[in-house]
């Protein structure tokens, strides 16, 4: 098995240890926006992980060693779990970083993100798709979610918790993203990140961009990190590694990419760096990836991450298609895999919506 990449952030090699394990605690929400990616529901999966089932998956993340990854709970509404706080009180037991994203239902209070803080939580992640409620909500399809959501944004800034903002971008919504960033300005959160959309569950309702628009809002996005006063990055556009590269050469500044925290994320991709278990406990690359590789009812995270077909080839670069497999960003980059297997059923096949045609073939670029 070739791994060219070997270990990068410090001691953690990508190939070996999630920096992120994504658990859909739950389908349960009761929201039911219309590009959900869960295509959540008002009731759980009956197949749904249980109390037990859950705790003993968080019992064998320990086994990736220092530095553990770090584990972010989704849904669904991780709010809708009942036993929550038992699994924040559990991860926390064997040293696991926890952050959570939770919906912006009539359960997220102010009472709940004190609570949250007090049992560890050192991250929350909220959703921001459009810079008033008009449009927010249209997208989401659910009147309401904007004012909680900005009502949220200000409790976590009183509170001190750290936050990620993540922004749904769409033909349709991404000349709004201007807006949006002047809207999170004020609220001192941590990142903001651009989530180009994939058209998968309840996605199809809106368009993904097309790759030159994809390119113009990416330069843009590279423009914005270098004054912005939190971390502005992108959720599955990693080709926008490429384009921060670009516009940093085109300004002869070698300082600029660090300071954009751009590099941060330099060679993670969907199942290298990410590992997504669905609420039935399905082992997947990434949550927009929906290919399964195990089941942690029934086989080990660290086996199926390391080891099995899938992980492995998703974690070697030179095995993909197309352009992504003889593009010299390919390490640092290796296109949205989700976004191939999306539009062509293959995962490994080259990522639609960069437009880059790779002019030295195999030079690996490296930070
Ligand atoms: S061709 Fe593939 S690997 Fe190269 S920059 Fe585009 S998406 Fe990334």
């Amino acid at each position: 098995m070739h791994h060219s990449q070997g270990p990068r952030h410090g001691a953690r090699d990508y190939a070996k240890t999630p920096l992120n394990i994504y658990w859909e605690m739950t389908q349960a929400c009761a929201l039911a926006c219309r590009h959900c990616r869960a295509e959540a529901m008002p009731e759980p999966h009956p197949n749904e992980l249980s109390h037990e089932e859950g705790l003993a998956f968080l019992r064998q993340i320990p086994d990736f060693g220092e530095p553990l990854p770090h584990l972010i709970l989704t849904g669904g509404d991780p709010l809708a779990r009942k036993d929550l706080f038992e699994v924040i009180d559990e991860a926390r037991r064997l040293g696991i970083g926890i952050s959570i994203t939770p919906a912006a239902t009539e359960a997220l209070t102010r009472d709940v993100l004190v609570k949250l803080k007090e049992h560890g939580v050192e991250g929350l992640g909220l959703s921001l798709d459009g810079s008033t409620a008009a449009r927010h909500d249209a997208i989401r399809g659910v009147p309401g979610t904007f004012d909680r959501t900005m009502r949220a944004l200000g409790w976590a800034k009183e509170l001190e918790i750290p936050t990620q903002v993540n922004t749904l971008v769409a033909a349709q919504t991404a000349g709004d993203a201007p807006d949006v960033y002047e809207l999170l300005k004020p609220f001192d959160i941590a990142r903001w990140s651009l989530f180009f959309l994939i058209s998968v569950g309840r996605g199809k309702v809106l368009e993904p961009l097309e790759p030159a628009q994809g390119e113009k809002l990416m330069r843009w996005i590279y423009d914005t990190s270098l004054e912005s006063p939190f971390i502005v990055a992108t959720t599955e556009a990693p080709s926008y590694r490429r384009v921060a590269l670009e516009r940093k050469r085109e300004s002869g500044n070698a300082e600029e990419t660090k300071r954009s925290g751009v590099t941060r994320g330099f060679g993670i991709r969907d199942g290298h760096g990410i590992m997504f278990v669905s609420n039935t406990g399905d082992i997947c690359p990434a949550g927009f990836l929906p290919v399964t590789a195990g089941n942690v009812k029934s086989d080990r995270v660290i086996d199926i991450y390391r080891d099995s077909p899938l992980f492995q080839k998703l974690h070697d670069p030179t095995q993909f298609e197309g352009r992504c497999g003889v593009c010299e960003y390919h390490i640092l980059c290796g296109g949205s895999r989700a976004r191939a297997y999306g539009a062509t059923g293959n995962p490994f096949a080259e990522d639609p919506f960069c437009p880059y045609e790779p002019a030295v073939k195999i030079q690996p670029v490296r930070t």
